[in-house]
């Protein structure tokens, strides 16, 4: 282990690798080893590779480590397959914060997780070229141009392909939202660092929600970032920072709950405890952990017998299938509380997909920075969708919800791609064709 990394972070690494018994079972719930086939692109074969670089057979530089640890999308499907509670997720975080460490990194990648990711001024600034992009169509006139999988610059192509058609300025800093019914109390909202920028949508929406359940919704200023996109890449000590950050600003903020519609983000928040296991600020971490809820989550355990009563419908009857975000459906082990919110909206036939519980390629930015499995994943999710042909897609967080768009787009298929919330906002406002 490198000496300059936090050594709390790598608390009781080697007895956490320990804890695979190699029984296996969780290669077939893998969307690496489902589309390589190979041994090492698993859940086993990357445990068995992380020992080796601690017992020191390999080094953390190896090609044939870097590559396999880093093809992972960190979905953690296999924890939940695991039979012995192996940890997957934060083995890959720590797995690498050491290749980061050992191999180094290029100042490209360093800016953008380090100083892009939980900078409001930086995103504020990236948003210019961005908008320009989306509001000229010069993106999807690139994307109709040139085929993003046999283009050179694939990275580049891939990120023009997942730009939204609009992108909004952000106005949300410093902002409480006032409920427009009779109040129940205060939340918090994560609006996400790139989140509001791509998807505002969906914060639009659970705002509205949230307000016409009877709640204030804060937006906290001093929240920049969650810290996930920075921890899974392997830059922990920039990932610390923002949960510091956050948890500072959550002890004191006057607020029932903070609200997540990001999954990857509320997997994050709730899982600020591990981020800092034997750290003095561990304690602080588990109690910031108890007021975090997913906006499913959150309706369905504080208020299902209240949506019941509003009679939410749709005007016409539509059939909703479910993808499942893998930090909902794994990250949180929230299955099927979304689906269960989309049942209350009267005049719907919701289904949940088949192998939904396997990623759909977006995976944060693994689908930017791994375009070759990114594409291959969402080709076998959207295998799965278009044999089901849905009047809507649902899910339930950004970055799906982008690469599905992608992937009904590619295909001309026209089924809109919705967050659970704005099915339940337009289900309430009656705006839902
Ligand atoms: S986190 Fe997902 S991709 Fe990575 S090894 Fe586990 S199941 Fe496979
Ligand atoms: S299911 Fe768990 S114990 Fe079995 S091989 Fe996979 S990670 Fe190891």
């Amino acid at each position: 282990m490198n000496d300059n990394l936090h050594t709390a972070q790598f608390f009781e690494r080697s007895e956490k690798l320990q804890a695979c018994i190699h029984c296996g079972l969780c290669l077939e719930h893998c969307p690496t080893y489902l589309v390589t086939g190979e041994e090492m692109s698993s859940p086993r074969g990357r445990i068995y590779l992380m020992k080796a670089v601690e017992e020191g057979s390999i080094s953390a530089t190896d090609e044939m480590f870097v590559s396999h640890e880093g093809s992972c999308v960190v979905c953690r499907s296999c924890e939940t397959a695991c039979p012995s509670g192996v940890q997957f997720g934060i083995l890959m975080e720590q797995t690498r914060e050491i290749i980061n460490e050992r191999a180094g990194v290029s100042l490209f990648r360093e800016f953008i997780y380090t100083k892009l990711i939980g900078s409001p001024i930086l995103t504020r600034i990236l948003q210019v070229p961005i908008a320009a992009l989306a509001i000229t169509r010069l993106a999807r006139l690139f994307e109709k141009t040139f085929d993003r999988r046999s283009f050179p610059l694939k990275r580049f192509a891939s990120s023009i392909a997942l730009l939204p058609d609009q992108v909004p300025f952000p106005h949300r800093r410093n902002s409480v939202y006032r409920s427009t019914a009779a109040k129940r109390g205060s939340v918090g909202l994560l609006i996400g660092c790139i989140g509001d920028l791509f998807t505002a949508r969906i914060n639009d929406a659970t705002i509205s929600v949230l307000n016409k359940m009877g709640y204030d919704v804060h937006i906290i200023p001093e929240i920049a970032c969650c810290g996930a996109l920075s921890a899974h890449a392997g830059f922990g000590e920039h990932a610390r920072e923002l949960a510091l950050k956050t948890i500072s600003a959550l002890e004191s903020a006057t607020i029932d709950y903070y609200i997540a519609n990001i999954a990857g983000c509320g997997a994050m928040l709730k899982d600020y405890p591990k981020l800092f296991e034997g750290h003095p600020e561990y304690e602080r971490a588990t109690r910031v952990r108890g007021t975090i809820r997913d906006i499913s989550e959150f309706l369905l355990e504080f208020h299902e017998d209240d949506l019941l009563k509003m009679n939410l419908m749709l005007p016409k009857k539509k059939t909703i299938g479910y993808q499942a975000p893998c930090h909902l459906y794994h990250g949180q082990q929230i299955k099927d509380a979304p689906a269960e919110l989309l049942k209350l909206v009267r005049n719907t036939d919701v289904f949940a997909f088949e192998e939904n519980e396997i990623c759909c390629g977006s995976a944060g930015t693994h689908n930017i920075e791994h375009p070759e499995m990114g594409e291959a994943l969402l080709e076998r999710k959207m295998i799965i969708i278009t044999s089901r042909t849905p009047d809507i897609v649902a899910t339930a967080n950004a970055g799906c919800l982008m690469q599905l768009q992608l992937g009904v787009r590619d295909r001309d298929l026209p089924i809109p791609v919705m967050h659970v919330i704005e099915v339940v906002n337009s289900a309430m406002s009656g705006s839902i064709a």
